[in-house]
């Protein structure tokens, strides 16, 4: 069942409330690979680039989370542009400089129940969507693709700045 945001508030704050464990550390393994490029299209702009698919590995994880956190009822989709598209929505790298071609973009968008405009952000971390995810399911915890443990306490900015719930 989708929540309004006062909802969505007060769960947040009685998730992060939580007495924590010690998280688990999944492995980080990457494989040394060959580069094997795919061509794809920017949802915005419809631009078709080759990119290094090594690197959008993640995404069909993005796209099968924002999928699981629509079925719970929320407006939510998340799609997939080039660097320029995203550059024009105003998203950047942390130190403010426009984002590179070299991946595609990841942009969020996302409602609670009485909102009218969606809240857009931008990520390409399977993990923001999986802490949302478990966050909007009012689950403590949620586990990577590596099988390591998360806790949703710890990744409250992200919930924060992924939804746009702020207290
Ligand atoms: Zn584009």
């Amino acid at each position: 069942m989708a929540k309004k945001k006062k909802g969505l508030i007060e769960q947040l704050k009685a998730l992060i409330g939580l007495d924590k464990e010690p998280e688990l550390m999944g492995a980080m393994c990457y494989e040394t690979h060959m580069p094997l490029f795919v061509t794809l299209k920017c949802e915005l702009c419809g631009m078709e680039k080759e990119y290094d698919q090594f690197l959008m590995t993640e995404d069909d994880e993005i796209i099968a989370t924002v999928e699981q956190i629509k079925a719970l009822g929320y407006d939510a989709k998340v799609l997939r542009t080039c660097a320029g598209c995203a550059n024009k929505l105003g998203f950047t790298y942390k130190d403010g400089t426009p984002l590179l071609d070299s991946i595609m973009y990841c942009i969020f968008y996302f409602k609670n129940k009485d909102q009218k405009e969606y809240h857009v952000t931008r990520s390409e971390s399977p993990d923001d969507y999986k802490a949302v995810l478990a966050y909007l399911k009012n689950e403590d915890r949620f586990y990577d693709r590596n099988e390591a443990l998360h806790w949703v306490a710890d990744n409250k900015e992200e919930i924060k700045r992924m939804t746009g719930i702020t207290f």
